[in-house]
């Protein structure tokens, strides 16, 4: 279940409401460079102007400086998830500082040469919205090998070509047609086109993740960016908001690549928090299943610590310890309690005869003869081969040698069949001894060499019998 249809469930007229109005905040927001381009279009002045060359310069050596930050930072997150997105980010933001940092460097030309001067503006914002567009394009492509990431002569190719546009862009700029409006405005318009077609295609690629959001915002302050570039005029008020506005988207994709940095280094997996909470819910889920079958696995140890696997009567040290707690329990309340100790007659012949598979068959089904002629909170154990003890809580002596007696023609009676669903011949029977707590000894030796006396001499005594004195 994804996080929108979960949130969709609890509210849906409140949700699609505010989720609509979020869309239009972040349109809006996206926008406030138009209003501002707007603003200074119909009510400023443009042959104002603020021509100041070191204020130019420095603010082109802090955005150089930035950007071959964000370019270094930019490059480890591609380092480390290779996402193809981030290689053309990269090689967007190297392209950008490379040739952008030669219109600070000739401001002092900005009179002499003017051209020079301006033409690097628009060649470096052109360069890096088609790295752009070629990296959007890619998004979501398979990631590149760790070969590839490190092969440096991609990169080197690449400063080459971004230091030959340099060239070209100052040979053009000492040519006729520099001062043709064309080549300005063809370098702009196309940095303004590509932007544009950024723009376009995370829209119709249906790109949502947060980081791609931030990277619609920026590529659409770019866009702006030319249109105020196209309208302004050097150093007039728009010339330098164009600045403020390239400078802001700039500042945003660099946010957000610090936030991939950050986190998982990929633009492509960075989740909304929707997506998050969705993805909380989950692995939430998944640990309480985990836990419950845990819980079950530890019951059924238990049950398998505790229990003969046989014929699923307690085992021999569980057993012991219920007598335990029987012992501390007479003790503290004074009232008795009774064993008995059984031993099949003749059990080995049953084998002899049948097979021990058979044999295992007929274990089973005596746990299943004495569970049915004692009381529920009675307990049953196989403390052997072919021998049981059975614990009677608040029994004294008489009303054990009863249930005794009871579980004896129960088995005499009983019909065993074979594991084939054949009738085994053999009546089975079985010699009994009783002891009490109390009466025959108040240890958990006594009581045992007290039962297993008394078996002995039932067996003595011709079998199929019980003895309790
Ligand atoms: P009695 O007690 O009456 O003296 O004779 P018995 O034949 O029962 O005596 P004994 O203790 O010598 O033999 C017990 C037999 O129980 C031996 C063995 O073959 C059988 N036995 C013990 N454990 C198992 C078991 O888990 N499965 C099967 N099928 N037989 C078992
Ligand atoms: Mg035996
Ligand atoms: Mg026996």
């Amino acid at each position: 279940m994804s996080a929108r249809t979960i949130i969709e469930e609890s509210a849906p007229a409140i949700h699609l409401v505010t989720k609509a109005y979020s869309h239009f905040l972040i349109v809006g927001f996206a926008l406030v460079p138009a209003y501002l381009i707007s603003y200074l279009f119909f009510f400023q002045d443009a042959t104002l102007n603020y021509e100041s060359h070191p204020f130019h310069e420095v603010a082109i050596a802090a955005a150089t400086l930035e950007g071959l930050f964000i370019t270094y930072v930019t490059w480890r997150c591609y380092q480390s998830s290779g996402e193809p997105l981030l290689r053309w980010l990269t090689l967007g933001f190297l392209g950008f500082v490379l040739i952008y940092a030669l219109h600070g460097a000739f401001t002092r030309l900005a009179h002499d040469h003017i051209w020079l001067f301006l033409l690097y503006g628009p060649a470096s914002r052109l360069v890096m919205s088609i790295l752009l567009l070629v990296g959007l394009l890619s998004f979501d492509r398979k990631a590149d090998s760790v070969e590839i990431r490190r092969k440096p002569r991609g990169w080197l190719g690449w400063i080459a070509a971004f230091i030959l546009v340099d060239l070209l862009v100052a040979v053009v700029a000492n040519s006729h047609i520099a001062g043709h409006v064309a080549v300005r405005l063809s370098m702009e318009g196309g940095a303004l086109f590509f932007s544009a077609l950024n723009v376009a295609a995370l829209i119709i690629r249906r790109i949502r993740s947060p980081l791609m959001l931030i990277f619609g915002i920026s590529v659409t302050a770019f866009a702006l960016s030319s249109v105020a570039f196209i309208l302004g005029r050097p150093w007039n008020h728009m010339w330098w908001l164009a600045h403020a506005i390239f400078a802001g988207g700039f500042f945003l994709l660099s946010y957000g690549v610090v936030q991939a940095f950050h986190t998982t280094r990929s633009f492509a997996t960075i989740y909304s928090q929707e997506e998050l909470m969705a993805r909380l819910k989950a692995a939430m889920a998944s640990t309480e299943g985990a836990l419950q079958e845990l819980q079950r696995t530890n019951q059924k140890l238990e049950h398998l610590a505790a229990t003969d696997p046989l014929t699923g009567a307690a085992n021999r040290r569980t057993f012991f310890e219920r007598i335990e707690a029987e012992i501390a329990r007479a003790n503290r309340e004074g009232e008795p309690f009774s064993l008995l100790a059984l031993d099949l007659d003749h059990f080995k012949q049953i084998n002899d005869y049948y097979g021990h598979q058979v044999g295992d068959k007929v274990l089973q089904e005596v746990v299943q003869q004495c569970c049915d002629a004692i009381r529920p909170y009675d307990g049953v154990a196989r403390v052997g081969g072919e021998e049981f003890m059975v614990l009677l809580p608040k029994a004294a002596l008489a009303f054990a040698y009863s249930i005794g007696e009871r579980i004896r023609s129960a088995i005499e009676s009983a019909v065993f069949e074979s594991a084939v669903g054949r009738k085994v011949g053999v009546t089975l029977t079985v010699s009994i001894g009783v002891s009490q707590f109390g009466r025959d000894g108040k240890t958990i030796d006594a009581i045992l060499r007290a039962a297993d006396d008394r078996l002995y001499r039932a067996k003595a005594g011709g079998r199929n019998r019980v003895v309790a004195m």
